[in-house]
């Protein structure tokens, strides 16, 4: 088995603790090598002005490959594509297009007048300026939104089909849901990449109640695994063994590509990176 390409996700700071947060994270997870790092956008579109200080930060500063979050909330669609714009003046050619989520409490997506209607058109009208690779997300248990498992089938072919290079998906727990959803992709005749999202448990009560919220499946022995451990005092053991398990068999079915959610806590990440054999290439300050 050889070693997985891997990226990493970031979220904006919103205070200085959090931006030395961020610049530690970065600063253990560059020599790493990912591919490509990326950064949120805040839910309701909160993080406009952070997630670009951030992604513009990370790319001069660290010279990663930044991929920005852009979402079709609360802006018109000229606002949007002014800071797609701004993203290109920057040098920042990737771009993870997404509907987003409404505000926390707010009952649903609902398109600004003057914006963009789904994430169809928002990818569309980036697609049409020609200067991003586009990311999108993608949904191996199903998205809460979705009529059936396969209607988020069909409308990431239509995603695809608008312009998208890659999807990268909402974290699952086992594998097999990952394969049965590729194998519905292939049928399709989705042939794009999909990169999985890992999230290496650092917080299980956190993670838990994401993972009800975003519709991912929860196995009763995943739950039962973390009751344990948590009592034992033995939690982040339990997430760097069963997270590496689930890249092993990931990479095992032909997975080559790993896409981590780091939640700006490096220590996991880097471990788990470590266990697959990810590490940081030795250079002459290294063995002088
Ligand atoms: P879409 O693919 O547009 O929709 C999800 C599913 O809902 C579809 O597969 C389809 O089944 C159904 N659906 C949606 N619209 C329609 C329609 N018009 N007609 C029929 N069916 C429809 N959110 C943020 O706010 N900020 C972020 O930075 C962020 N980053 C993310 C990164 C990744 C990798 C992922 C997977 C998700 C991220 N999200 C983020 C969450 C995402 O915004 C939400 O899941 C949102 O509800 C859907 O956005 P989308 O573009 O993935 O969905």
């Amino acid at each position: 088995m050889t070693t997985p390409r891997i990226s990493f996700e970031f979220f904006p700071p919103k205070s200085l603790d959090a931006s030395f947060k961020l610049s530690e994270t970065v600063r253990m997870l560059a020599p790493l090598d990912p591919g490509f790092v990326s950064v949120t956008y805040g839910a309701g579109g909160t993080t406009r002005k952070l997630t670009h200080e951030a992604v513009v930060a990370i790319h001069k500063n660290y010279g990663l490959n930044v991929a920005a979050h852009l979402t079709c909330v609360d802006a018109s669609r000229a606002e949007t594509l002014e800071i797609a714009e701004s993203y290109a003046a920057a040098g920042v050619t990737e771009l993870v297009a997404l509907r987003g989520d409404p505000p926390k409490g707010s009952g649903g997506f609902v398109p600004h007048p003057q914006g963009f209607n789904n994430s169809i058109e928002l990818i569309e009208a980036l697609a049409e300026t020609g200067k991003f690779k586009l990311r999108v997300g993608a949904y191996p248990d199903p998205h809460p939104e979705a009529v059936s498992a396969n209607a988020d089938v069909e409308y990431l072919k239509r995603k695809i089909d608008a312009g998208a290079h890659s999807a990268i998906t909402q974290f699952f727990f086992g594998a097999e849901t990952f394969f049965r959803f590729r194998d519905r992709c292939a049928a399709a005749g989705i042939t794009a990449p999909i990169i999985p999202g890992i999230v290496p448990i650092d917080n299980w009560k956190g993670v838990r109640k994401f993972a009800v919220a975003c519709g991912t499946v929860i196995p009763p022995e995943v739950d039962a695994a973390y009751e344990t451990a948590i009592r034992d005092g033995r939690e982040a053991d339990l997430s760097i063994a069963m997270c590496t398990e689930l890249c092993s068999d990931l990479m095992e079915g032909g997975v080559e590509d790993l896409h981590f959610y780091t939640l700006n806590k490096p220590n996991l990440t880097r471990d788990i990176c470590h266990a697959l054999g990810v590490t940081q290439a030795a250079t002459l300050e290294n063995v002088a």
